[in-house]
């Protein structure tokens, strides 16, 4: 099988005053579409909602690990994305129901609302090693209702940077043609017209789908980004799929659930099942083990 070229590429100008991280991630999303079995413009939420939380933990410290929410009233209702920055990432997407009400609203310049409609976006950053420093939580509101402008609202808003941020995810039926992504952020010291060059870049990138999906390697986004700024690549990052579930964390979860509902399953189901939202994958507890455990909680509580 041949190596997978999903990665991020992080680079700087050699002034030192712009940097810019770009992403090829079509085998990731495609892999995370089949093991949520979502369909069209399901895959496409969830591959945005992907690399833009891929894009923000580029920029986070080691140890560090971020996590992407968004609430929309448009035809997506959340995205929960967990990334970190030694790549590798974790989430889900939830539709609205057909039929279920939406906001009709207008954007403030009177447009209307993308796929996400109207909401917000959250980034969470938390320290896995250190449980002592609180986690730092940002959240801005849904200005557009598509991701990648209200992600660089964000860094605007939230961070005070300066950004760009380009998002997209282009199918062939149920299928991922390409997937990828850049972030670019003006850095103290960027003068306006070094910004002003950069941003006319960007909007010459005429389909950022189709030059994600003729260069496996995301030099050559960061490349027509960049054009004639000298620029030196810092880090390049292969992406991957990880969900930290496990076995005993899904029994720390049904002990939480308490006695008397776990025993209200015994009765009803026979069993527990339960589902990780992060990776589908169903953990199955049988009339035993559930007897066993419930067994093993009565005992904790009265002894
Ligand atoms: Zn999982």
């Amino acid at each position: 099988m041949e190596a997978s070229s999903d990665r991020w590429m992080k680079c700087i100008s050699t002034q030192g005053n712009i940097r810019g991280v770009a992403i090829q991630a079509t085998e990731l999303i495609q892999g995370m579409a089949e093991r949520h079995q979502l369909k069209g413009q399901a895959v496409q939420g969830l591959g945005e909602a992907v690399i833009g939380a891929l894009l923000v933990a580029s920029y986070c410290k080691t140890g560090q690990r971020i996590n992407l929410n968004v609430q929309g009233s448009g035809i997506y209702k959340q995205a929960l994305v967990d990334a970190q920055p030694d790549g590798t990432v974790r989430g889900y997407i939830i539709e609205r129901e057909k039929g279920e009400s939406t906001s009709i609203s207008k954007t403030e310049d009177g447009g209307d609302f993308g796929p996400w409609g109207e909401g917000y976006l959250s980034v969470l950053r938390t320290k896995d090693s250190d449980e002592v420093s609180k986690p730092y939580i940002g959240t801005v509101p849904l200005l557009t209702g598509y991701l990648a402008k209200d992600l660089s609202f964000y860094w605007v808003q939230s961070e005070q940077i300066p950004s760009a941020v380009g998002l997209a995810v282009s199918m062939d039926g149920d299928r991922v043609v390409s997937a990828g992504g850049f972030l670019v952020q003006a850095l103290p010291g960027a003068s306006a017209a070094e910004v002003r060059m950069i941003e006319h870049h960007i909007s010459e990138i005429q389909s950022l789908a189709e030059s994600v999906s003729d260069h496996s390697s995301p030099i050559h986004l960061l490349s027509q980004i960049f054009q004639s700024t000298a620029f030196v690549v810092v880090e390049e990052k292969p992406l991957k799929f990880q969900c930290n579930c496990s076995w005993e964390r899904v029994q720390r979860a049904l002990v939480l659930v308490g006695v008397t509902e776990l025993e209200a399953i015994l009765e009803e189901d026979r069993s527990a099942v339960v589902k990780c939202d992060f990776c589908s994958t169903e953990y199955r507890m049988s009339e035993e083990e559930l007897r066993a455990l419930i067994a093993q909680l009565r005992g904790a509580s009265t002894t």
